[in-house]
């Protein structure tokens, strides 16, 4: 993804790119694509680039379950705000596309919540 307006060296840098927190430059994720969910969440041990480990300790990442849930309670306020408040949805339709949008988004939900924990045990060290 391009993120031209996001600078190196901020947190929302290496979240939003899914990149090593302390270097920037190393990919947390072995598959870049989000997609192919068998490898989803499979996660390099080290950056590749500065040798920071991912794997803390262990179960370290159950954290990052607590960073996914504020994602995917403002895509809900987001889902139910267009589709049954201002569109108008019957009910059951709108749980159906709330359904399908969760589970598509799913993956990169996933990875940003990881992301997002990552950065906050490891800063970013400009050498
Ligand atoms: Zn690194």
């Amino acid at each position: 993804m391009k993120f031209k307006f996001i600078k190196k060296g901020t947190k929302k840098y290496s979240v939003l790119k899914l990149k090593c927190p302390k270097c920037q430059e190393g990919d947390l994720f072995v598959d870049t694509n989000p997609y192919h969910l068998n490898r989803c969440l499979l996660m390099n041990e080290k950056c590749l680039k500065c040798n920071q480990d991912f794997q803390i300790e262990p179960g370290f990442y159950y954290g990052s379950i607590w960073m996914s849930y504020p994602i995917v309670v403002l895509i809900t306020i987001f889902v139910t705000s267009f589709f049954y408040l201002y569109l108008e949805l019957s009910l059951l339709f709108f749980i159906i596309i709330l359904a399908f949008v969760m589970l598509t988004l799913q993956p990169l939900i996933l990875r940003l919540g990881r992301a997002m924990w990552l950065n906050i045990f490891v800063r970013f060290d400009e050498k």
